[in-house]
């Protein structure tokens, strides 16, 4: 049985050096690749800020791939139904849950 979790992470994640010994992307559940200690700019007050700290890189093997990106949008499209309150998030979730089972069925290594 094919699990969404609809709020992971988005096939990449910087925590701080260390704190994480593995990590498994939050859209097909593969593990992640992980650069240690690496520097690098996290967020965009640090961006706009010009600086960057050491952090623990994961990245998803897949997350280029174009099925990959399609199951993060059908998610943040859930995602936004649900914070702006529409009155067609359930129906939007189930289609959005349907169409993302289908597509890691086909894709994921599991
Ligand atoms: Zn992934």
């Amino acid at each position: 049985m094919v699990k969404i979790d609809w709020y992971g992470n988005e096939g990449r994640c910087y925590p701080l050096p260390g704190t994480v010994k593995k990590a498994v992307c939050g859209v097909c559940s593969t593990p992640m690749n992980v650069a240690r200690s690496v520097l690098r700019t996290t967020s965009l007050v640090e961006a706009l800020d010009g600086g960057s700290h050491r952090c623990d890189a994961f990245t998803c093997p897949n997350l280029q791939k174009g099925w990959h990106k399609r199951i993060y949008d059908l998610k943040m499209d859930v995602y936004k139904a649900e914070i702006s309150g529409a009155v067609d998030y359930w129906k939007k979730k189930a289609a959005a849950g349907k169409e993302i089972k289908k597509i890691l069925k086909k894709y994921a290594v599991r």
